[in-house]
């Protein structure tokens, strides 16, 4: 049996690697390391792919939604709506432009932002939605970009984990993650289902004067050479990532789909399971799986993560802690009896390995010790 990891990256790029050392080479020998022909190039592929008008190209998923917060102006002690169970990027970026985090709780099947609960926490200083779509599947977009035309508020939409995804709104509409709202945003981190070989992001929009201010924003707010209208950051994506990301857009419906295929394993063979409740899947959104998460029902999720290490099998605990419970976000309004779902979510998760790489043999063995442990056989 080939060694079980949480993510086979080695695998994956060895099915792709002559075009990938090409591609790399070639930037190399331009020398045209940043800002080179194949950034824009991969700008206008994605949005293609994306039917989406604008995609702009920067640094890293945190500074894409950072930069997001930025074309929309937001003004310190501005609100924006979040979800509690999430990674810790979207708040951290509201505190550094001294907006004020408002976390809600989420659902728990779907682990995503509980409409209600947004709807509940609007004020008058309420200025965006951020939903994040979290393991691979997309939040309730109906609700929310139902909310946000009633209240008048942007949505950002991050969809690190789940590009390729989609959503079916009530009147058939189809439309992809990250293409909803006001904006969306995604991360090239090398584990995510469009990983790069480091550190990238992207921003998409369908709106022409958001699009030019991203563009100025994440350029030092250059819009015309050595003229800086208004303070931005320097955020890039290398040459070097984006031909890379050239080489694997194509494969991406490929990728997720060998996810799906290896999500669909993993619920047979945990079928009749009882005390494991395996991931939801909204019929409503295409799952791209970037996690397989499952909820373990009897108090043991600490013990059984234990007894997987111990026989070596890789395991993921997203996540451990709620944000609303982060020291760096502490916060007087955030009341613990508040968020009883992220709460439960966090002593009950645990992510299985889950690539593009999986094989049958690999998920058996994964599986059979889980079921060992939880029939107290071990
Ligand atoms: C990975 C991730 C990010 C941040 O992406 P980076 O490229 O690592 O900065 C933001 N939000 C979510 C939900 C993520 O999973």
């Amino acid at each position: 049996m080939k060694k079980i990891q949480m993510v086979d990256l080695q695998t994956q790029y060895q099915k792709i690697k002559p075009e990938v050392d090409q591609v790399i080479f070639e930037v190399i020998h331009s020398t045209k390391f940043i800002r080179g022909p194949q950034v824009k190039q991969f700008e206008e592929e994605l949005a293609n792919y994306l039917n989406v008008k604008h995609v702009v190209a920067c640094g890293n998923g945190t500074d894409a939604l950072q930069i997001s917060l930025m074309a929309l102006d937001l003004q310190p002690g501005d609100e924006v709506i979040t979800a509690d169970f999430t990674f810790a990027a979207t708040v951290e970026v509201i505190k550094l432009l001294k907006g004020k985090p408002v976390l809600v709780d989420v659902l728990p099947d779907t682990f995503n932002i509980d409409p209600e609960a947004v709807e509940k926490a609007i004020t008058p200083r309420t200025k965006a939605i951020i939903p994040v779509h979290l393991f691979g599947q997309s939040a309730d977009m109906d609700e929310i970009m139902r909310i946000a035309r009633k209240y008048n508020l942007a949505v950002i939409e991050d969809n690190a984990q789940a590009i390729g995804s989609d959503f079916r709104f009530a009147d058939g509409t189809v439309k992809k993650t990250g293409t909803i709202g006001t904006i969306g945003t995604t991360s090239f981190f090398p584990s995510k289902n469009l990983g790069a070989y480091g550190d990238g992001g992207a921003i998409f929009t369908d709106d022409d004067r958001l699009a030019h201010r991203l563009r100025g924003i994440v350029n030092h707010g250059m819009y015309k050479r050595y003229y800086y209208d208004e303070v931005g950051v320097n955020s890039r994506l290398d040459t070097i990532q984006a031909a890379i990301l050239r080489v694997k857009l194509p494969h991406l419906d490929a990728y997720n789909e060998a996810r799906r295929r290896a999500a669909d394993v993993y619920d047979e063979l945990f079928a009749g399971c009882e005390q494991v409740i395996t991931p939801y899947r909204d019929p409503r959104s295409k799952h791209v799986f970037h996690q397989y998460t499952l909820k373990i029902k009897n108090g043991k999720r600490d013990a059984l993560a234990d007894y997987l290490k111990a026989e070596g099998i890789p395991f993921g605990i997203y996540y451990p802690v709620p944000l609303h419970r982060q020291k760096a976000y502490a916060d007087e309004n955030f009341r613990d009896e508040n968020f009883p779902v992220t709460n439960r979510l966090t002593e009950e998760v645990i992510s299985l390995p889950m690539h593009t790489e999986l094989d049958r043999e690999q998920q058996e063995f994964i599986v059979g010790k889980v079921k060992n442990f939880l029939r107290g056989k071990v």
